[in-house]
C-alpha cells in the first residue's frame, strides 16, 4: 500500500455525499425559503411530470411493447418514464424523494389502467422497494455522486440490477395475487427487470455523470440540508419496524382487493419433501399472505442489515488504517508512514526530479528530563512538541516519530535551504516556549539535521542518513542548533557516495 492509496482509505474522499436531504425540511424554518422552495417545486414537477408521462405511455401501449418471441415466449420493452425521474431524484436528493414520486405516479397510473384500489395501492409500492434496495446498497458501498470512477460504476450497476429484480419480482407476484395467469406475467416481469437495468445504465446513471457533481455542490453548500448522520439505532429501529408493518399492510390489502384466488405455489408441488407443507399451505391464503409478508420482512431486514454490516467494515478498515500510520503516543504519524512516504518521495525525485527535504531532529539531553522531572513529564513534553511541530507543517508535508525522541519532517518542494528556514524557525520556538508540566516549566530545546536527496543516491535512506550525520554535528557543536548536510564536491557526487 503506498501512502496515497491510505491517505484515500483515511479521508475517504467520497463519504456520506449520498446522505439524503430529509423531506421534512420542506417544512422546516430552519431552512431558507429559497432552498425549500426549489425544493418544493422540484418535487410537485417531478411527481407531475412522471405521473403524466406514466399514464400517457400506458395509453398509448408504450409499457408494453412486444419486441421479439423466442420460442412462443413474447419479449417485452417497456417504456416507464416514472423510474427514471425517481431514480435521478433518488440519487439528488435523498431516497424519500424518490420513493414519494415513484409511489404517487405509480399509483395514479395504476389506478388509470383501471387496477382495483387496493391493489393498486399495494402495486404501487414496487418501485419504492427497488430504490430502496438500490439506495441502500449503493450508500453502503459509498460511491461517487458522478460515477466518475470505475468503482463506482460497478458497484452502481451492481446495485442496480438487484433493485431492478427486487421491484420487478415485487410487481410480478403482486400483479399475480390481483388476478392473471402467472404465464402472461412471466414475460412482463423480464420486461421489467431489463428494463430498469437499461433505465439506470443508460439513462440515469449519464444524468448523474453530468450532475452529480454540481447537484453534490449544490447540497455541500447547504449544510443545513444535510443533517449529520442521525442515530444509526434510532434508523435501525424505523427500518426494522417499516420492514414488518409494510409487508402485513401489503398482505392485508390484498386480502380485501384480490378478486380472484391465484394460486401462487402451485408449481412448487415439484419440490419434493416440502409439498406436504406445501400442499396445505395451497388452500390458505392466509397462510399464504403471511408467507410472503414474512419473505418481504427478511429480505428488507437482510438487505438493511447487510449494508450496515458493511459500513461497519469500511469503519473499521479505516480506523486499522489510521492505527496502523499512527504513533500512539504523540498522534503523529510512526516510522512506518514516514518510511512509505521516503519511498514515495524518492521514486518522484528520481523520475521527475521532484525536489523535496527531510528534517531530522532530536531533544537535547532529554534522559536528564525524564531523570529530573519523570517519564509522564517526559511524554507529555513529547505529545506538546509533536502537536507544535505538527501545526507548523504544510498539509502536504508529513511530520512522523522516527525514535523515542526523536522526529522526522519530510518537506515535498523544498530544497535543503527552505528546509532549515523551517527547522530553524522550530528551534527558535522550542528554546522560547518551556513545556509546563505541574507548574514546572522544562525548558527543551531540540538539535536539528537538514538534507535533501542527491543524484548519486541509491536509496531514499541515504537523505536521512545525511541528515541524521548533520544532527550528529549540531550535537557535537554544542546542541539546540540546525546543520545543513553540505553538498558533496563534484568529485566524492562523480564517485556516487553522494554524501556530505
Ligand atoms: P542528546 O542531547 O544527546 O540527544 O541527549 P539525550 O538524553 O536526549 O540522549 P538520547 O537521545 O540518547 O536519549 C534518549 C532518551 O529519550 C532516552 C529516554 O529516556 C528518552 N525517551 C525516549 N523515548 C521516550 C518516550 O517515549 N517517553 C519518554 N518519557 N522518554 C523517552
Ligand atoms: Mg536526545
Ligand atoms: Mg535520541
Amino acid at each position: 500500500m503506498t501512502p496515497r492509496h491510505l491517505m484515500a482509505v483515511l479521508e475517504e474522499p467520497w463519504a456520506d455525499r449520498l446522505r439524503p436531504i430529509p423531506l421534512r425540511l420542506l417544512f422546516s424554518p430552519r431552512v431558507p425559503p429559497r432552498d425549500r422552495r426549489v425544493l418544493g417545486w422540484t418535487l410537485l414537477a417531478a411527481v407531475c411530470v412522471a405521473s403524466l408521462l406514466g399514464v400517457a405511455s400506458r395509453r398509448l401501449g408504450l409499457d408494453a411493447v412486444k419486441i421479439l418471441e423466442m420460442r412462443g415466449m413474447p419479449i417485452y420493452f417497456t417504456f416507464y418514464p416514472p423510474i427514471i425521474i425517481s431514480g435521478i431524484l433518488t440519487f439528488w436528493l435523498g431516497l424519500p424523494w424518490g420513493v414519494l414520486v415513484a409511489y404517487a405516479s405509480t399509483l395514479l397510473v395504476s389506478y388509470d389502467a383501471g387496477m382495483s384500489i387496493p391493489l393498486a395501492l399495494v402495486f404501487a409500492l414496487a418501485n419504492p422497494v427497488g430504490l430502496f434496495v438500490i439506495h441502500t446498497l449503493v450508500s453502503a458501498f459509498r460511491i461517487e455522486p458522478d460515477l466518475s470512477d470505475g468503482r463506482s460504476m460497478r458497484v452502481f450497476a451492481g446495485c442496480v440490477l438487484l433493485g431492478a429484480s427486487a421491484s420487478s419480482s415485487a410487481a410480478f407476484l403482486w400483479a399475480l395475487r390481483g388476478g392473471g395467469e402467472a404465464s402472461e406475467f412471466f414475460p412482463l416481469w423480464e420486461g421489467w427487470v431489463l428494463n430498469n437495468v437499461l433505465y439506470f445504465i443508460v439513462i440515469v446513471g449519464p444524468v448523474l455523470r453530468l450532475t452529480g457533481r454540481r447537484v453534490a455542490a449544490w447540497k455541500g453548500a447547504r449544510e443545513y440540508l444535510v443533517p449529520a448522520a442521525g442515530d444509526s439505532i434510532e434508523r435501525i429501529t424505523v427500518a426494522l419496524i417499516a420492514s414488518l408493518v409494510m409487508p402485513i399492510l401489503v398482505a392485508v390489502a390484498i386480502g380485501f382487493g384480490a378478486e380472484r384466488h391465484i394460486d401462487l405455489l402451485e408449481e412448487s408441488r415439484a419440490w419434493g419433501l416440502a409439498s406436504t407443507l406445501l400442499d396445505r399451505l395451497r388452500f390458505n391464503r392466509r397462510a399464504q399472505d403471511i408467507l410472503l409478508a414474512i419473505i418481504g420482512f427478511l429480505s428488507c431486514t437482510g438487505i438493511y442489515l447487510f449494508s450496515i454490516l458493511y459500513q461497519q467494515i469500511v469503519q473499521a478498515r479505516r480506523e486499522l488504517a489510521r492505527l496502523s500510520v499512527t504513533d500512539a503516543l504523540t498522534g503523529v504519524r510512526n516510522r512506518r508512514f514516514a518510511d512509505m512516504e521516503l519511498d514515495a518521495q524518492y521514486r518522484r525525485f528520481a523520475r521527475y526530479g521532484a525536489p523535496y527535504a527531510v528534517v531530522l531532529f532530536d531533544l537535547d539531553h532529554f534522559k536528564t528530563v525524564n531523570d529530573t522531572h519523570g517519564h509522564e513529564a517526559g511524554d507529555s513534553a513529547l505529545r506538546e512538541i509533536a502537536r507544535y511541530a505538527h501545526e507548523n507543517v504544510r498539509d502536504v508535508d508529513v511530520l512522523a516519530r522516527y525514535g523515542g525522541e526523536e522526529f522526522l519532517a519530510i518537506l515535498p518542494e523544498t530544497d535543503r535551504k527552505g528546509a532549515a528556514v523551517f527547522a530553524e524557525r522550530l528551534r527558535r520556538h522550542f528554546e522560547a516556549h518551556p513545556v509546563e508540566w505541574n507548574g514546572d516549566r522544562i525548558p527543551i530545546t531540540a538539535s536539528f539535521g537538514v538534507a535533501e536527496p542527491l543524484a548519486g543516491d541509491r536509496d531514499p535512506h541515504r537523505a536521512v542518513a545525511r541528515a541524521d550525520e548533520a544532527l550528529y554535528r549540531a550535537k557535537r557543536a554544542g546542541r539546540n542548533r540546525v546543520a545543513e548536510s553540505t553538498p558533496p564536491s563534484p568529485a566524492t557526487a562523480a564517485a556516487g557516495t553522494g554524501d556530505a
